[in-house]
């Protein structure tokens, strides 16, 4: 089955960024019969999945860990269509070894009998607390992810039906709290909590509903997909197209039309101008009314708003492709270091740039050899840094310093002579982010992930004033990550197709 052919009398919708958000959203309007045309600005599609080549090496710009399938699937089945014809997801196991500074390595994964051997060699005492904690992850799950994951909260109301749920799953505490009431040794607290940092959020200030994610995960395993998640993005690309959709790669909108209450199209810098019957922004929230908005009241109000909110943390990603390969380093490993509520509050609160630092160790090749030349492996190391409205550095002086350091750490854990290795390396910047995305202060993962700036607090699907105008992507409800964004172009596609199809 395909997707109906455009005729005349066809609305047409406009999506503005092709990240995840933006693609789900443009291939469920297109499927639905909506003429749909995505503006990128930037050469390449996948927005914060963004990727390069270099010296034979693939590196991707941002996401790795690919959970819920399902959700991606989806697209793809509501024509018919097969996403394996366009994508080849992979399983990754363990999903992720966690390593502290003493030595000690928790592998965590979704076999259950070896997740409680790796329990019982941290504190035998907390396997029965990890079964008490899954029961309550798999509950948050249920309400927050299965119910509550896709559907707009556009009014205070739908908030008030969410409440009971919420009071009985006590979401007013954070992740790292509920853990903590489970289980007690600090390494596993860390490795139950850690999650909500995939999202931007503090484990110690981020509402417990977001401790969905074990299940998520558990259920849903960890996937990789061949080639990179750059592949993942293109096969999207692939179906969009395939259904009539358009792309317009390398022109950045610089204004979103507006006349009266209503959107009536976009103007690019380039100077391409077209009009349409509805607008759906996927870049940065802030940047979307403050700039694309800017000249309407609505815009500039809006925008007012926004400064007032917490925006998620930064990141430093260090790509490195080297000599050798490293069939004893997993795919995904988090490097603890000494400290971590310290560490968070350095980051989120205090704004400063610590001397320790948690790595998130990304290496694609063990799983995938392909995006390395043959005998040769492909890394990438992150750590979080506060945004640029709370850490004032010169990036352009510090990050070679810090990659330096971060290089310096995973040699002396993992790879003793990494430096006469390297074949090729580079870092991305918080200055990057804002520069390549127009993310407002550089934030990673846009709004914070607090339980104050969730559902109806967060950006909402459909805006409140320009009923013609929308939403999707990190800034809205649910939040960042690939499942979140998917999730909110499933709630932005269910009111622009009734709003435009009736
Ligand atoms: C380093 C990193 C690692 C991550 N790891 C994971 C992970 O492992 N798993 C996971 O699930 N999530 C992960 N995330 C989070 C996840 O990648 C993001 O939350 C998600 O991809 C954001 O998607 P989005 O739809 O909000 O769009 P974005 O990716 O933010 O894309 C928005 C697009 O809009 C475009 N745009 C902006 N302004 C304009 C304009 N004026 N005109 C035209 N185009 C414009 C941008 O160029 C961009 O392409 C990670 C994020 C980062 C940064």
């Amino acid at each position: 089955m395909s997707a109906p052919t455009p005729q005349s009398g066809t609305p047409r919708a406009c999506v503005i960024g092709a990240g995840f958000g933006g693609m789900a959203l443009a291939i469920r309007l297109q499927s639905a019969g909506i003429a749909t045309t995505v503006v990128e600005a930037r050469d390449k599609p996948g927005g914060r999945a963004y990727f390069w080549q270099m010296d034979g090496f693939t590196f991707d710009a941002g996401p790795t860990v690919v959970t819920d399938p399902a959700c991606l699937k989806e697209l793809w089945d509501l024509t018919g269509h097969d996403m394996a014809q366009d994508v080849e997801l992979m399983p990754v196991m363990p999903f992720y070894r966690l390593n502290w500074p003493d030595g000690t390595n928790f592998d965590y994964s979704n076999d259950d009998p070896a997740l409680r051997r790796e329990i019982a060699k941290l504190d035998p005492a907390d396997v029965a607390g990890y079964d008490a904690f899954l029961a309550y992850s798999a509950g948050v799950f249920e309400e927050g992810y299965v119910k509550l994951g896709h559907v707009p909260f556009l009014d205070f109301k739908s908030m008030l039906k969410a409440a009971p749920a919420l009071a009985k799953h006590q979401a007013w505490r954070s992740v790292y709290s509920i853990v903590s009431k489970y289980v007690k040794n600090e390494k596993l607290r860390e490795a139950l909590s850690f999650h909500t940092l995939l999202v931007g959020g503090n484990p110690m200030k981020t509402s417990s509903i977001y401790a969905l994610i074990h299940k998520l995960e558990k259920d849903g395993g960890v996937w990789w997909t061949r080639g990179g998640t750059n592949r993942l993005i293109a096969g999207m690309v692939r179906h969009f197209e395939r259904l009539g959709g358009v792309m317009r790669l390398g022109d950045a909108v610089e204004r979103i039309e507006v006349l009266g209450n209503k959107v009536t199209g976009v103007t690019t810098k380039s100077g391409w101008s077209e009009k349409f019957d509805a607008v759906a922004s996927n870049g940065d929230i802030m940047h979307s009314y403050r700039d694309l908005l800017g000249t309407s009241h609505r815009g500039k109000t809006y925008a007012k708003s926004l400064a007032r909110k917490s925006y998620s943390p930064s990141l430093f990603v260090v790509h490195f492709g080297i000599e050798g390969t490293w069939p004893g380093i997993p795919h995904h490993m988090i490097l603890f270091g000494p400290r971590y509520k310290g560490l968070l509050d350095d980051i989120y609160t205090h704004g400063v740039l610590p001397a320790d630092f948690s790595i998130y160790l990304h290496h694609p090749t063990v799983t995938d050899p392909g995006m390395a030349p043959e005998g040769k492996s492909t890394f990438y190391a992150l750590v979080p840094v506060a945004h640029l409205g709370k850490l004032n550095v010169d990036w352009s002086v510090v990050g070679p310093q810090l990659e330096k350091r971060i290089l310096d750490e995973v040699g002396r854990r993992l790879i003793p002579d990494i430096h006469d290795r390297i074949v090729t390396s580079f870092h991305y910047t918080p200055r990057d982010f804002s520069h390549d995305l127009s993310a407002h202060l550089g934030s990673a993962f846009s709004l914070e992930p607090v339980l104050t700036q969730s559902a109806w607090f967060r950006g909402h699907n459909r805006d409140d004033v320009m009923k013609n105008f929308y939403l999707v992507g990190a800034g809205t409800h649910p939040g960042a990550g690939i499942p979140g964004v998917v999730g909110s172009a499933k709630a932005t596609a269910g009111l622009m197709v009734e709003d435009l199809l009736g």
